[in-house]
């Protein structure tokens, strides 16, 4: 069965609306769907609708900003009830801090690239729904600032550049405790993009499964087959599940579009399988 369980939508920094994504997803052969936009749950009634038209199951999902060893870390929610409050709390919380850190980058850029660069930023954080680094780089490649989103991030948003702004984002513990409240499923998502050597990935895996996580992503699009099995063998020795996805964003990136990733490892323990008896959340 091919599950995706990583996909975002306009609801965050995705380029197309949920019905979009469905039906593309259908036609590349996804069986079961998530969509996972950042810090938000706004577009999953419309997933719902779309994948019950397109006939692919569908799970409420996803990707929360989170911090571990203050570093960045992006966990998915998987199957968590949308209605659930106290998750709305931490939603609201995280779009927040989404917020201000957007103002805080655009005062760095007014400051060091000038207020037609800063007003980019100004401009996000006041109108986006979740403001996102992705739409401001989008909106320097607009103005002619950069050449592409990639340039956007080397030379101004990555860490250590002129817009650069640290985020408070909750703790790993904290994360895991809201999704788990909500019902769902956590999975830390793309282990092996974080910046992190042997020694600490192991540890963050670790104390992720410690915290209550469940599941590994193992497979993030185009991934390495050493990589996925080195990460499912990981997943397997903390009791951790086995997942992968898309991490789909832009139809024009075709190497990660709906469905495509590298294979889970047979005989490992899928997280997917435990999100389909209940059916679609
Ligand atoms: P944020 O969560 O606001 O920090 O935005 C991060 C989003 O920007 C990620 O979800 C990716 O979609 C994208 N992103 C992060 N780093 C890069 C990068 N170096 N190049 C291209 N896109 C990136
Ligand atoms: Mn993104
Ligand atoms: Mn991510
Ligand atoms: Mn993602």
């Amino acid at each position: 069965m091919i599950a995706d369980l990583h996909t975002h939508s306009k609801f965050s920094d995705g380029l197309l609306p949920p019905a979009a994504l469905a039906a593309l997803a259908r036609e590349r052969g996804v069986q079961l769907l998530a969509l996972t936009d950042h810090d938000s749950i706004d577009g999953c009634e419309a997933a719902r609708e779309a994948c019950a038209q397109q006939q692919i199951a569908y799970v409420t999902g996803a990707e929360l900003s989170s911090r571990w060893r203050g570093q960045t870390l992006h966990v998915l929610a998987l199957g968590i009830r949308p209605d659930d409050a106290s998750l709305a709390l931490h939603l609201g919380d995280l779009i927040e801090r989404r917020r201000a850190r957007m103002r805080t980058i655009g005062e760095r850029l007014t400051r060091r690239r000038g207020v037609e660069i800063g007003e980019l930023a100004n401009k996000i954080a006041e109108e986006c729904a979740v403001p996102t680094r992705m739409h401001l780089a989008r909106a320097l490649v607009q103005a002619g600032v950069c050449a592409h989103a990639g340039e956007a991030f080397a030379d101004l948003l990555a860490r250590g550049r002129p817009g650069y702004a640290p985020s408070e984002w909750p703790e790993l513990g904290a994360t895991v405790n809201a999704i788990n409240a909500a019902g769902g499923l956590a999975v830390l998502a793309h282990p092996s993009r974080y910046k992190l050597s042997s020694g600490g990935l192991r540890a963050l895996v670790g104390e992720f499964a410690a915290a209550g996580g469940q599941g590994l992503e193992c497979s993030s699009g185009p991934s390495n087959p050493d990589t996925v099995s080195y990460l499912a063998q990981l997943a397997a020795g903390h009791g951790l599940l086995l997942s992968g996805g898309s991490d789909f964003h832009d139809p024009a990136n075709t190497w990660n579009t709906p469905g495509r990733f590298a294979k889970l490892p047979p005989g490992g323990q899928l997280l997917a399988e435990r999100l389909l008896p209940s059916g679609s959340h």
